[in-house]
């Protein structure tokens, strides 16, 4: 799928600029000098020289108006916006943590039929879709060293955002990581284990300030862009795996309206997995800005117990 591969791009080179912005000084808090550096400028709004009596206070206040405050609200602004036309399209497509999410939700499944360990039954290993998912359980040893690896690249990361990206690599390097570095990288590494295993959808569904707003902004229109659902066409839907909502990273079911959609991510894996099963241009899901106004599902198969879609947790 094109749109599937461009996504893996969107999400690589976000993945890469999350990690190389500090040592690139594209933006990070150097807790050492007590400013911002942002593409490779110090960002203090002149409060040093305000403290040294170079400049007015006057001035002071001018310069973090107009370098901190309006930028700030500009970014956020325009994020809202973005959020409230095209829904979480930060998360799907650039977001560090639905990356982590994505990669482990697909060794897990391999690992053990489930996508996430709150799954209540397996999923299919044959989908309606002509995906395989063959179980073998030598890759829990994947999804362990995925856990700790991302876990731990997360850790250092974040510390570089805090402290001089040079030295931590440096002190990394020839172990040579003072106490409190090593306590911060140890703790945060631990954190986000437990995290990526046990609840890495789950943080995206209730826990992430961004993707809130995001979903908030996006409820808030009814044109946005939605993954509508063809209700008319639903009895195609009987001699599916409901391949739609197996694909989905964070196991919502994608042909219920959009009040059950709140946090979807608008990553079209669930539209991709429709394609794969219908004939070409057949699909029952597709991008539909404007509010998806046929969503609502007929009860005779989505309301049913028997329905598949039933075994997700949340
Ligand atoms: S919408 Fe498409 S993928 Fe989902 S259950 Fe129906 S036929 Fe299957
Ligand atoms: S509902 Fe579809 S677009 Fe939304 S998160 Fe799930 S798979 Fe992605």
């Amino acid at each position: 799928m094109k749109r599937q591969v461009l996504r893996r791009w969107t999400r690589a080179g976000f993945f890469l600029l999350f990690v190389l912005a500090p040592p690139l000084d594209l933006f990070r808090l150097d807790l050492t000098q007590g400013h911002f550096i942002f593409f490779g400028m110090d960002w203090s709004f002149g409060l040093a020289a305000l403290a040294n009596g170079e400049i007015s206070a006057t001035r002071a206040a001018l310069k973090i108006l107009t370098l901190g405050f309006v930028p700030a609200v500009g970014f956020v602004v325009f994020g809202l916006w973005l959020s409230w036309r095209y829904g979480r399209l930060y998360c799907g497509w650039l977001c560090p943590h639905f990356s982590v999410v994505e990669m482990i939700n697909s060794a897990m499944r391999r690992a053990s039929g489930k996508p996430s360990l709150w799954e209540k039954a397996p999923l299919p290993e044959q989908e309606s879709d002509g995906s395989h998912h063959h179980k073998d359980r030598r890759y829990w040893a994947v999804v362990i060293v995925a856990v700790l690896g991302f876990a731990l690249v997360w850790a250092v990361v974040l510390l570089t955002y805090l402290l001089p990206p040079k030295m931590i690599y440096s002190n990394l390097i020839h172990a040579e990581l003072t106490r409190n570095q090593a306590l911060f990288i140890g703790v945060a590494t631990l954190l986000f284990s437990a995290e990526f295993l046990l609840a890495r959808h789950l943080f995206c569904r209730f826990g992430c300030a961004v993707g809130l707003f995001q979903s908030l902004a996006w409820m808030s229109n009814d044109q946005a862009l939605v993954v509508d659902f063809d209700r008319h066409r639903g009895e195609a839907c009987k001699t599916c795996t409901q391949a739609c909502d197996n694909a989905c990273p964070m196991r919502l079911k994608p042909r219920k309206n959009k009040r059950h959609m709140f946090t979807c991510t608008q990553c079209a894996l669930c539209v991709d997995a429709c394609e794969k099963v219908q004939a070409p241009g057949e699909s029952l899901l597709h991008w539909q800005p404007g509010g998806g106004r046929s969503r609502q599902a007929p009860t005779h198969f989505c309301g049913s117990s028997a329905d598949p879609a039933q075994r997700h947790q949340p």
